[in-house]
């Protein structure tokens, strides 16, 4: 994927010239929204939840150290084993290396951002091992060798007819004249398409929506199940999570999920919530022999202690890209890389460098809606604003924007010449309206009139306008 702002303008351009894309964020626009309201409505102590979510995050990300190590021991304690992977290519070539022990040719995956971060995909079909994912939605993009453009519903930006022609291309041992009209069909072939990989795969790879310290477990919360039968069939489980989604006790991971299926799909809960500790046992009916964790830093331990520090209490819900304008118009790919979003503008720029995803904290209207609607409270644009002072820093930024704000802070700074420069400037700027109110065309603002009119200012400034409205206030007293 490209990460550069060139890139990030194209593909901007092109998602909105997209009429199938844009046919299929009209899912987004709407149903999200809708059901997150409706679960947060049913439930009065939401904002309790939310507070409290975010206090048992806060506690944990201040104790890190002392939540991995213990976390670690339980596991250990439990048989299965936990590999430390300080970036990205380390947490491949461990996967690689339990996959060589295992003889794997064939590994089923559950619905993973992580190893969507780490590129696994690629690298396992690139050494002989053949990855499947499992969900439906990343079954579906895998066919069609795309990213997921939406960290909980990865093929979001396709309609059915899409999906249709994509099965109808790859599934061609099944009849040409099967009815694939109805959602229900396209699922039900999948499933069977999907069943029998469980049983060919040597190992199976999760995510985690919760690692517990206290108890060694990992949980993921899914809505199809296809988790747990990757995670029980497969002879090996491993299972790929990030640092931070340590909590310390079982009780705070259900305190969380309260919070997680309401905001991402307006659930009270997902369908499966699947608790795994260690191998199995001896009399355990089924599980897999071998349990590992790769637990990947991959920059997380750098936000520690630094004003992004918050953003390590993020989730995966999605309720911010749900209800974010910029999203709903480009969605996710224009974004380029594994996190779009507000979550995604935040994220990025911490894990590959101001300098690569600089351009994503620009990519919001500021209009606050992630932050109200993230069940953990996270500052979104107040981070935004953050990696925007870094990008202005650090010189990224194009001159005549980092000019244009010199400039005007050198004015900002003196009210006295400030005021006497803009009640030249008002009435200056009116001349070139035309008396239509609008402009069409303005000097340094052609990237913002080429697409919409920007409104011309009133004759008199904001300041003079105040000042007649005291005048006229103590005169009527
Ligand atoms: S930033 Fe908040 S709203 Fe967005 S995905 Fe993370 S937890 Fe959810």
């Amino acid at each position: 994927m490209q990460v550069t702002s060139p890139q990030f303008k194209d593909n901007a351009v092109h998602a909105l010239a997209d009429a199938q894309l844009q046919r299929a964020l009209g899912n987004v626009r709407g149903g999200f929204i809708d059901k997150r309201r409706k679960a947060v409505e049913a439930l009065p102590e939401f904002e309790e939840l939310r507070e409290s979510a975010k206090a048992i995050k806060n506690h944990t990300l201040d104790h890190l150290d002392l939540y991995l190590e213990s976390y670690e021991e339980k596991v250990v304690a439990s048989g299965g084993k936990v590999h430390w992977a300080e970036t990205a290519a380390d947490a491949r070539g461990i996967i690689l290396d339990i996959c060589r022990m295992a003889n794997a040719r064939t590994v089923t995956k559950g619905k993973s951002m992580i190893t969507e971060e780490i590129g696994l995909n690629d690298f396992l079909s690139g050494v002989g091992v053949r990855p499947v994912e499992t969900d439906l939605g990343e079954y579906i993009i895998q066919l069609r060798n795309e990213h997921p453009s939406h960290i909980i519903a990865p093929a979001v930006h396709l309609n059915a007819d899409q999906i249709e022609a994509d099965f109808r291309r790859v599934h061609d041992h099944l009849r040409p004249d099967r009815d694939l009209s109805e959602p229900e069909a396209l699922l039900g072939e999948a499933r069977r398409v999907l069943r029998p990989e469980y049983f060919a795969a040597d190992v199976g790879i999760t995510g985690a929506n919760f690692l517990v310290a206290e108890t060694g477990s990992s949980i993921i919360v899914t809505n199809e199940g296809n988790g747990d039968l990757t995670q029980t069939l497969a002879r090996v489980h491993i299972v790929v999570a990030s640092i931070e989604k340590v909590v310390p006790t079982m009780e705070d991971a259900a305190q969380i999920i309260r919070v997680l299926a309401r905001s991402a799909t307006g659930q009270e809960m997902s369908v499966y919530t699947t608790v795994s500790t260690g191998p199995r046992r001896a009399g355990d009916p089924d599980g897999p022999e071998e349990y590992h964790v790769v637990l990947l830093d991959n920059g997380r331990s750098a936000m520690l202690g630094t004003e992004f520090q918050e953003m390590l209490r993020c989730i995966r819900c999605a309720a911010c890209m749900n209800h974010c304008p910029v999203y709903h118009a480009i969605g996710g790919h224009a974004y380029g890389w594994v996190y779009p979003g507000p979550m995604g503008s935040v994220l990025t720029p911490a894990l590959i460098g101001v300098e690569k995803g600089g351009h994503l904290p620009n990519a919001s209207t500021f209009c606050g809606r992630c932050e109200s609607v993230c069940p953990m409270k996270i500052p979104l644009p107040k981070m935004m604003r953050h990696w925007r002072e870094k990008e202005f820093e650090r010189g990224l930024n194009p001159a005549t924007q980092r000019w244009g704000l010199k400039f005007w802070a050198f004015f900002a700074k003196r009210p006295t010449l400030y005021r006497a420069a803009t009640s030249v400037a008002v009435p200056f700027l009116k001349l070139f309206d035309r008396g239509k109110g609008r402009f069409r065309f303005l000097p340094l603002a052609g990237g913002w009139t080429r697409y919409r009119d920007l409104p011309a200012p009133e004759t008199r400034t904001f300041m003079q306008q105040l000042r007649d409205r005291e005048v006229e206030a103590r005169q009527a007293a």
